[in-house]
């Protein structure tokens, strides 16, 4: 196994990352190929990946070809479906999974007009219960998709194992994630302050690694990609210390996918 070096320091685990994109976003297009190698630049050895959220999400033929595309780059890849409610009116019950090998739903409840105790979000999950999916729910931006918004969901479909991406707002996301032991987070955006709180919380066992890459870049003055993940990398082994680093980067991921 290659050996990923911070800092000098070699970190002698795989560091895999929940939350990337590819795609269109802002004008630009983030080609599989690009994302791929990138991230194997920076030594990432899995990483969960989706399209960009936009408007409708509504898996066209192209959107297709790219994750089929992203698939062929790298066998180390779990993809992601977005679902918007368009989608699901026209794939009721989702067919779309069964033609590709996607890991896990994700939902953008800012940008998509969910609503979080709505019958089309209860379909959703009902989906993703009885494939044995988690879901990514997108968290913050309007009160319909803060964390504590999901809570009733979240406790209705026990067997469901959620991530809420950038645990937004935190307060909401700890108590949301303290009375539902299938509701996880990710460190998208998340300050490492709020990082460490988890740990204090007891609820590092349930926090996920993952960066929202390559969007994070946009609002960083580090414009080099590469350079941007080494940071955000051993920024957060500096603060957190490399064992803790390792539990929400590695031991986590490895549990999330293999809790059913
Ligand atoms: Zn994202």
């Amino acid at each position: 196994m290659s050996k990923k070096v911070i800092n000098n320091k070699s970190i002698d685990f795989q560091v895999f990352d929940v939350h990337i994109h590819f795609g269109e976003y802002k004008g630009h297009f983030f080609a599989p190929e690009s994302i791929n190698e990138t991230l194997t630049f920076c030594g990432v050895h899995r990483f969960s990946v989706m399209l960009f959220p936009n408007k409708l999400n509504l898996n066209t033929e192209r959107d297709k070809w790219l994750n089929t595309k992203i698939l062929e780059q790298n066998s180390s890849v779990d993809l992601l479906l977005v679902v918007s409610p368009e989608l699901l009116m026209v794939d009721d019950n989702l067919s779309i999974l069964d033609t590709l090998p996607y890991k896990m739903i994700k939902l953008h409840g800012a940008l998509h007009s969910w609503h979080p105790n709505g019958k089309a979000i209860r379909k959703v999950f009902q989906i993703a219960k009885g494939k044995h999916i988690p879901i990514m729910l997108h968290t913050g931006g309007r009160e319909k998709s803060d964390a504590g918004s999901y809570l009733n969901i979240c406790a209705d479909f026990p067997e469901v194992r959620v991530i809420l991406a950038h645990s937004r707002p935190f307060d909401e996301t700890l108590k949301v994630m303290k009375m539902c032991p299938n509701v996880w987070a990710d460190t998208s955006f998340l300050p490492i302050e709020k990082v460490k709180l988890f740990d204090r919380e007891g609820l590092i066992d349930r926090v996920l690694f993952g960066t929202d890459f390559p969007i994070a870049t946009y609002f960083s003055n580090e414009t080099n990609p590469q350079t941007w993940y080494d940071k955000t990398i051993s920024k957060m082994m500096a603060a957190l210390g490399v064992g803790t680093f390792k539990i929400i980067s590695n031991v986590n991921y490895i549990n999330f996918y293999h809790r059913y």
